[in-house]
């Protein structure tokens, strides 16, 4: 295992620009009450829902390097896309907005739903970003060219009105249009070693490492982060959209180039990526039974309020890993908060019924 000094890892980080966005550390506690409802492993929880941007959760610490990146090419506007519901397009429109970019957010609608003015859009059109709802197929991702065109078409005119845009993938996780390197993946490896420092000075490093993945970046940072640095940590990462064999060769790429551009000597096989896909159920945003339970579970004993998307399903997986006995008793689980809970809102419906 290659492992690197933390000095010169860090110092290969704060080589990149930075703007600032969050508060950080972002707190470490652990569960004891969850821990000792479930009668298994110790359960601790990384807070990065509290970073402190709009709502917070994993997207800001993102685009710290993001709109570093943006305002060095000298763009004066931000062109991203995602769902309705996105927790990734709130984020960026609070970050360009407050360094003075124009947020232009291609919003797809794959839901049966008529777009509602709440959650995170409601947020959206309260930062009066620039907003093009596009209807897509319904229950399905979209497409990659339905993405190129309506993305293309949108940076074409932002250039006809003598903006300078900068366009970023979905969750700031893949290069590819104005963002050459992983800059998402260096922010959660980032995270790691924030994560790494604060579990040390606790004496209590992690076995496991749980979250949801949903573009891959936050999963392949914090892999980067397990495999260079000291201890065996596993990170587990639960989707909530994809199949784990269309997600294992996208983190494994997201991890090749971090390594790449951090000079890091690594190249985890596709076997040492874990991710588990049987948590999706209906797929993205389709909250079930189970993710309703563990977000009023953790709500009613330990005070945190968990997102329907993301964190809820990956909670509900925790939750049903431990009671499995995936776990060693003598394991430590920290379970990282991305974020997400605007999103509680518009999702009122499944929630109340399957609560009720
Ligand atoms: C985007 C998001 C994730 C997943 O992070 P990725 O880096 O896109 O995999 C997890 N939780 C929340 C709340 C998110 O918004």
């Amino acid at each position: 295992m290659p492992a690197v000094d933390l000095a010169s890892l860090k110092k290969k980080i704060s080589e990149f620009p930075r703007k600032t966005l969050i508060h950080r550390p972002t707190p470490l506690r652990r569960l004891d009450r969850l821990t000792q409802e479930l009668g298994g492993p110790e359960i601790w929880i990384k807070r990065d829902d509290l970073t402190g941007l709009a709502f917070g959760g994993n997207k800001s610490r993102k685009l710290e390097f993001i709109i570093a990146d943006a305002l060095d090419k000298g763009a004066d506007a931000i062109v991203t896309w995602a769902g309705i519901q996105s927790n990734w397009c709130l984020q960026t429109a609070a970050a360009a907005r407050k360094y003075g970019l124009r947020p232009i957010l291609l919003l797809f609608n794959t839901t049966p739903l008529e777009p509602e003015d709440d959650g995170n859009l409601l947020l959206d059109r309260i930062l009066d970003a620039d907003v093009r709802i596009h209807e897509a197929e319904k229950g399905k991702i979209v497409s990659q060219e339905a993405v190129n065109d309506a993305l293309n078409k949108v940076v074409d005119e932002a250039k006809e009105r003598g903006q300078t845009p900068y366009a970023v993938s979905i969750g700031g996780s893949m290069t590819g249009w104005s963002m050459t390197q992983p800059l998402g993946a260096i922010a959660y490896l980032d995270a790691f070693i924030e994560t790494f420092e604060q579990t040390n000075e606790a004496g209590a490093a992690p076995t496991h490492v749980v979250h949801a993945t949903g573009s891959g970046s936050t999963q392949a940072g914090l892999a980067v982060g397990a495999e260079v640095l000291p201890g065996d940590v596993r990170v587990v990462g639960i989707s909530v959209s994809e199949s784990r064999d269309l997600f294992v060769p996208v983190i494994r790429r997201i991890i090749r180039e971090t390594a790449e551009s951090l000079r890091l000597d690594i190249d985890p096989a596709e076997s040492e990526i874990t991710i588990y896909d049987e948590y999706v159920k209906g797929g993205y945003g389709n909250v079930d039974k189970e993710t309703a339970e563990a977000i009023r579970l953790v709500f009613v004993i330990e005070g945190i309020v968990l997102d329907p998307v993301y964190t809820g399903k990956a909670m509900a997986a925790l939750i049903d890993l431990v009671r499995k006995g995936h776990f060693r008793k003598d394991d430590r689980i920290l379970f990282f908060h991305t974020g997400g809970t605007p999103a509680l809102f518009p999702y009122r419906k499944p929630l109340v019924d399957f609560l009720s």
